[in-house]
C-alpha cells in the first residue's frame, strides 16, 4: 500500500511544531541533519520491504536521533565495586577545595602566566611546582600530563642515545598499553637489562656500568604485580650509591608515589615519595591521580639541574599540564600541607574508613531497601598500587536470580550504579560510594529493587 511518495520532504517536515520544538532545543544545523538521515534510513528500509512510518512516528525518530547524538558520554557514576582508584571509573575522585579551585580559575581569567606584583608575563611553574618543593624537599620539580609523559620526557631529555640501566624484574606494562621497555626505546635511550626475572644483585648494576658508562639508571615500581618466592633485590640506597659512584643519574619511576605511609591503613607498605628523596634519586616521578588524589598529572621532582634540562627539551611544551589540572593539583597538595590530607582528600577518606563505619552503612542500606543482607568482603586500593593487598569492609548484598541483568539494570540508573557480582550475588562496597551520593544511589538502588522484586531471593534475605 504504501510508497515512497508518502515521505514527507524535509521542508514539509520543519514546517511542524514538533520540527520547531527540536530546532529550538537542537539548533537548526544540526535538526536539519537528523531529519536528513532519518529520511534516508527509512528509504533505505522501505526498500527493505518495511513500511514508511506515519503521523508523528517519523519525526519521534528524529528525536531520538538527535538525543542520542548528545547524550553525554563521560559523566559521573557510583562506585560501589570497592576499587578505590578504579582507572576505568576516573581514578581519584577530587577535593572538595580542589573542584573549587578548578571552577574558579577555570571559569574565568587567571594568574597561570601573569606576574601580579610585576603586572607582565609570568612562570606556570610558580604555582604546584613550588608546593612540590615545599612539600619535598626537593631543589626542583616539574608538572606535566601525565607520569607516562613524566617518564618520556625525562629519558628523552637525559638519555637520547645513551645507555638507561634497569632490572629485568621491573620491565614492567602498567596497562593501557604503557610498558617501561617501550617508553624507554621510545625515547631514544639504550635499553641495558641487568639480572634475572627473580634476582637481582647490586654486582648485576656494577658490572653493567664498568663496563661503559650509563647516563641513567632506572628504577620502575612494580605497581600492579608482585613476584613471590626464590627473590632478591638490592636496597634501592646501595643502587644509588653504585650508580653516582659511576657517573649515573638516578631516576625512580614511583608510579603510584604517596606521600602518606599505606602501612598505617592496614595495608602494605607502598614505597612513599620521602623515602625515595632521603635514598637519593635524582628524579622521582609519580602520578597525580593514584595515592596522591589529586587530578590526572606526572609529577618529577628533584635536582634543579636536570629539572632544568627536562623543562628545555621540545617535549615539555607538547606534555605540559593546563591551568585547570594546575588549580586542582595546587589545592590537593596544600592538603598535604596543611596535614589534613586523610580529611580532605578523598581516596585517604575512602582507605581510612574503619569496618564498624562501613557495616553502620551497609546496614542502613538493608533498612532503607527492606531487602539483602550485609557481608564481609574486602575492598581493593587499584590504579596500579598495592597488587594483592585489600581492606577489610561489608558488603550489601542481594539475592537475585539474573544477577547479571541486574547489574545491567542498575548501569542504567541516573546517575549509573556500578556494582560487582561475588558468589552470585550482587555486591555494593560502601567504602566507594561517595557520601554525596548516597542518596541518589539509595533512589537508583530502590527502583531498580522494585522492578526486580519478583526475582529477588527473599530465603537468603536478612530482613
Ligand atoms: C601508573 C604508572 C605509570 C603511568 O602513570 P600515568 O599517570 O597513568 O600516566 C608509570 N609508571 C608506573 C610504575 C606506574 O605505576
Amino acid at each position: 500500500m504504501s510508497d515512497l511518495r508518502e515521505l514527507p520532504s524535509v521542508d514539509q517536515l520543519l514546517q511542524t511544531r514538533t520540527a520547531a520544538e527540536l530546532v529550538a532545543g537542537y539548533g537548526r544545523g544540526l535538526t536539519l541533519r537528523a531529519i536528513r538521515e532519518t529520511l534516508a534510513q527509512v528509504r533505505i528500509e522501505f526498500q527493505a520491504g518495511g513500511t514508511i512510518p506515519q503521523g508523528t512516528l517519523l519525526l519521534e525518530r528524529v528525536r531520538m536521533r538527535l538525543e542520542s547524538w548528545l547524550a553525554p558520554t563521560l559523566m559521573a557514576v557510583i562506585n560501589a565495586t570497592g576499587v578505590v582508584l578504579h582507572t576505568n571509573l576516573g581514578r581519584a575522585p577530587l577535593s572538595r577545595e580542589a573542584v573549587r579551585a578548578v571552577q574558579v580559575v577555570g571559569g574565568g581569567y587567571s594568574t597561570l602566566e601573569f606576574d601580579l606584583p610585576k603586572g607582565s608575563r609570568g612562570s606556570r611553574s610558580v604555582h604546584a611546582e613550588a608546593l612540590l618543593k615545599l612539600l619535598t624537599g626537593a631543589e626542583a620539580a616539574l608538572v606535566v600530563n601525565n607520569n607516562a609523559a613524566a617518564v618520556l620526557l625525562a629519558l628523552s631529555a637525559l638519555a637520547k642515545g645513551k645507555r638507561v640501566v634497569i632490572a629485568r624484574n621491573q620491565l614492567v606494562e602498567i596497562g593501557g598499553g604503557f610498558r617501561v621497555p617501550d617508553v624507554m626505546r621510545q625515547s631514544g635511550a639504550k635499553l641495558v637489562e641487568v639480572g634475572t626475572t627473580n634476582r637481582v644483585h647490586l654486582r648485576d648494576y656494577e658490572d653493567a656500568l664498568d663496563g661503559q658508562p650509563a647516563a641513567v639508571v632506572m628504577r620502575a615500581h612494580s605497581s600492579n604485580f608482585r613476584i613471590i618466592g626464590f627473590t632478591s633485590e638490592p636496597e634501592f640506597k646501595d643502587i644509588v650509591q653504585t650508580a653516582h659512584g659511576r657517573g649515573a643519574v638516578v631516576l625512580d619511576d614511583l608510579g603510584s608515589g604517596t606521600f602518606l605511609d599505606t602501612a598505617r591503613f592496614g595495608l602494605a607498605h607502598e614505597p612513599t615519595i620521602q623515602e625515595a628523596m632521603e635514598a637519593g634519586a635524582d628524579l622521582i616521578c609519580f602520578s597525580g591521580d593514584k595515592l596522591l588524589g589529586g587530578p590526572q598529572a606526572g609529577i618529577v621532582v628533584g635536582k634543579a639541574e636536570l629539572v632544568a634540562k627536562i623543562k628545555k627539551h621540545p617535549l615539555a611544551r607538547a606534555v605540559r599540564a593546563d591551568k585547570l589540572c594546575l588549580s586542582a593539583l595546587s589545592a590537593t597538595l596544600t592538603h598535604y600541607l596543611r596535614d589534613e590530607a586523610e580529611r580532605e582528600i578523598p581516596v585517604w577518606q575512602m582507605i581510612g574508613y574503619t569496618p564498624e563505619a562501613l557495616r553502620a552503612r551497609a546496614l542502613r542500606w538493608v533498612e532503607e531497601t527492606g531487602h539483602g543482607e550485609v557481608l564481609s568482603g574486602e575492598s581493593t586500593v587499584g590504579g596500579g598500587s598495592l597488587p594483592e593487598e585489600t581492606l577489610p569492609t561489608y558488603l550489601y548484598a542481594l539475592a537475585v536470580r539474573q544477577p547479571g541483568k541486574f547489574l545491567a539494570r542498575l548501569r542504567k540508573t541516573n546517575p549509573p550504579i556500578i556494582a560487582r557480582i561475588q558468589e552470585d550475588r550482587v555486591v555494593f562496597d560502601p567504602r566507594t560510594v561517595l557520601p554525596d551520593q548516597e542518596g541518589a544511589f539509595l533512589v537508583g538502588l530502590k527502583n531498580v529493587l522494585n522492578e526486580f522484586k519478583s526475582q529477588l531471593n527473599h530465603d537468603r534475605s536478612a530482613t
